[in-house]
């Protein structure tokens, strides 16, 4: 096979294309086997040495890198470059006239040292660690010359994307700025204001989709979703990006927590992505937010063709059914003492 790994700028259109054929070796998950899984601990020879790892040492941690894959154990988060990445930072001569080196990186946040297939499997604590490690290898990378934008995603199950189930994130550092990043850049500085700060505020806003609200975070079902059960999770501050602030993270970690357990749990599904919009480098007027959605369904021909979604459930029903989620959480969490 001859491969193809570079950025195609379309002659007609506003996307990005990654041509990467070397993503056709990827493996399919086999079976489900703790042995086998290239992120549990013990196989860690699976996998390329992680760039950041979280270890345990007594009862600190510490960041660490690996020269050799295994090094930095018993490690708690593990972040390891993908091995058939769409973005590399050695890429090929691209081929064709319309074409960019396929240049940046692509990694695999391993979200925990347990098997696990959700963040809600694990505790507050240990998710916000695996955030708190992976805003600091985006803060890295973001600092790196050429890099214009580090994108952070979750992908979960056959239907979303992702071939292993061991829970994991995605980041891939680009040399440009996502399209959809770049409109809603736009769309900041060409309104005035912050529609997301208004989400926070407005009263009429805040009684139609507020599902949930901690100290520093909000979660909203998305008013015109383009999936049902759509959801944001916004900041109360008008910031431009996370940082890694664990005391802030562990409340992160308890609202992500709360929206993939209705996923999977309520909605019973096995697929849903959920990804950050951060501020591209240079950028910073922007509200930073999580945008999630269960995959119920396909997108059809003319939501592909025209960007306009039809949804069967309205955003209003939906806010209602996680209400009523949030609170049955709530009255478990007063039973038995235990938060979620
Ligand atoms: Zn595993
Ligand atoms: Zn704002
Ligand atoms: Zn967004």
């Amino acid at each position: 096979m001859n491969l193809i790994d570079e950025i195609r700028i379309p002659i007609l259109g506003n996307h990005v294309t990654i041509v990467s054929t070397r993503r056709r070796l990827r493996p399919k998950e086999r079976k489900e086997s703790v042995d086998k899984c290239p992120f549990c601990p013990g196989n860690e020879e699976l996998t390329p040495p992680a760039t950041l790892a979280l270890v345990r040492i007594g009862n600190r941690f510490e960041f660490c890198r690996e020269s050799r894959s295994g090094e930095c154990s018993p490690w708690i988060v593990r972040i390891i470059p993908n091995k058939y990445p769409a973005l590399d930072p050695n890429p090929p001569t691209p081929t064709a006239r319309n074409a960019l080196k396929a240049r940046g990186f692509h990694e695999v946040v391993v979200e925990s040292c347990k098997h696990v297939h959700d963040p809600h499997e694990l505790s507050d604590e240990e998710y916000a660690l695996s955030l708190y490690t992976t805003m600091t290898r985006m803060r890295d990378l973001l600092s790196i010359e050429w890099i214009k934008y580090v994108a952070l995603i979750k992908n979960r199950g056959l239907g979303a994307g992702a071939s292993i189930r061991h829970s994991h994130s995605q980041i891939f550092a680009s040399p440009y700025v996502p399209p959809r990043v770049a409109e809603e850049v736009k769309q900041l500085i060409d309104l005035g204001t912050c529609p997301l700060c208004s989400y926070v505020e407005d009263e009429y806003l805040r009684n139609r989709y507020l599902v949930y609200e901690s100290k520093s975070f909000a979660l909203l079902v998305n008013d015109a979703p383009r999936a049902s059960y759509e959801v944001l999770i916004v900041p109360k501050k008008h910031e431009s990006r996370p940082s890694p602030n664990l005391e802030i993270l562990r409340e992160l970690a308890h609202v992500m927590r709360i929206v993939t357990k209705f996923f999977v749990e309520v909605l019973r599904t096995e697929s849903y992505n959920m990804w950050f919009h951060v501020a591209p480098k240079g950028v910073e007027d922007f509200h930073w937010h999580i945008e999630a959605m269960p995959r119920l369904g396909i997108w059809g021909g003319y939501e592909l063709s025209s960007d306009v979604y039809i949804v069967e459930v309205s955003p209003e029903e939906v806010a209602e059914k996680m209400r009523s989620f949030v609170s049955s959480l709530e009255r478990e969490a007063v039973d038995s003492s235990e938060p979620l």
